[in-house]
């Protein structure tokens, strides 16, 4: 799960990284409430989660005197199609060099990997395109508490040393907070220290109950409620829904619809076993997605029984159209239930999705 800047921020200060001083408004005027906390010269930045959100106009200059109509601008502003709810106001830092430092997992090699940049700020994906060695990295070993010295001044290069230890805390935040990724851009000089001016915090959702973090704020309602029933179960925005048993299946049957130029509503695995309540309750999830016009159930019976998914699906008794393919345990019986409803079921998954895009035209 994502995190907002701010919720970030706090964190890395409770790991002793310095961050700016800051409050959190969700109303304009607040902010005069907060001017003399925070001094005079300021950034205000909306709390949304979207990358390149400086560029995109969500992050403003401001003073004493225009803080309360810049922060007016920007709860009116949209940045990338997201409402701005909640701006961060900070002091600015009066930034001498921006750095990058990023850490997140590698997977060839199975240990954290820091990556870290000269040039940080906004243009850094292109500073790392222009040239190979804008961003250095290491592997970390998973049993060190900190870097070691010699890999730092790898890491580092000509790099101030006085960031060695805003890396090695962002380390520990890192490993601390079952991180998939934990990020500093920029990490900046100042007169005063080295500061996070930006921070962005991932934590793996199969951590979450141990980081006590009670909802999964990037779910949607119902990614929650299949989460709730043991269905693997993502939206991707297209108007074919899918069911199917068994991650492979359901791969499949999402890469046959993109071979007939169909878009997918969703990826669904109702796993093994499916019986005929799983089913039903499958079926009506995906039925009450708005954009879903037709639904291909796409089922292998082994331990699942296709008689019972047949009356899960007439259960359901939803108003798309849906086309089902079964195949395997009580393949006869779940095809008369079928038929006997009115359910078109057709022989082959091909078959199958290629009528579901053609309805969904
Ligand atoms: P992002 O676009 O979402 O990554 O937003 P950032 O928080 O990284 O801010 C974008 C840019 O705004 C930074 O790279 C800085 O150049 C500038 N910026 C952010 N905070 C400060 C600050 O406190 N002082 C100054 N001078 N510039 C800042
Ligand atoms: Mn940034």
């Amino acid at each position: 799960m994502k995190l907002l800047e701010y919720e970030a921020k706090l964190i890395f200060h409770n790991h002793g990284i310095n961050v700016p001083k800051g409050i959190l408004v969700s109303k304009d005027e607040e902010i005069l409430l907060h001017l003399h906390d925070i001094g005079n010269q300021l950034v205000l930045k909306a709390q949304v989660d979207v990358g390149g959100r400086g560029k995109a106009g969500g992050v403003l200059m401001a003073d004493e005197e225009t803080a309360v109509e810049t922060a007016r601008e920007l709860f009116s502003r949209k940045i990338r199609g997201l409402s701005v709810t909640r701006v961060l106001i900070e002091e600015r830092l009066p930034i001498e060099h921006e750095y990058f430092v990023s850490i997140t997992l590698d997977r060839a090699s199975k240990q954290p990997v820091i990556l870290f940049g000269d040039t940080g700020g906004v243009d850094i994906e292109k500073a790392a395109r222009d040239s190979a060695d804008a961003v250095r990295r290491i592997l970390v070993m998973p049993l060190l508490r900190n870097v070691p010295a010699f890999q730092m001044r790898e890491l580092l290069g000509d790099a101030p040393e006085e960031l060695a230890d805003s890396i090695n805390k962002l380390y520990h935040v890192f490993c601390d907070k079952d991180a998939l990724l934990a990020e500093i851009n920029p990490l900046v000089t100042t007169p005063a220290g080295v500061y996070a001016a930006d921070a962005k915090l991932i934590i793996d959702d199969n951590s979450l109950r141990r980081q006590k973090i009670a909802v999964n704020r990037d779910l949607s309602r119902r990614e929650r409620e299949a989460e709730k029933h043991g269905f693997s179960y993502v939206e991707l925005g297209g108007n074919i829904g899918v069911i199917g048993n068994g991650a492979g299946l359901t791969m499949s049957t999402l890469d046959l619809i993109d071979h007939y130029h169909g878009k997918a509503a969703n990826f669904l695995d109702v796993g093994g076993g499916a019986d005929r309540k799983r089913v039903c309750y499958a079926v009506k999830l995906l039925s009450g997605l708005e954009s879903v016009k037709v639904i291909v159930v796409n089922l292998l019976g082994g331990i699942t029984r296709c008689d019972e998914v047949a009356k899960g699906i007439v259960d359901a008794g939803v108003s798309q159209q849906v086309i089902v393919r079964l195949a395997g345990t009580n393949e006869a019986e779940g095809r008369k239930i079928l038929a006997e409803h009115g359910y078109k079921m057709l022989d082959t998954m091909e078959d199958a999705v290629k009528a579901a895009v053609e309805m969904a035209e």
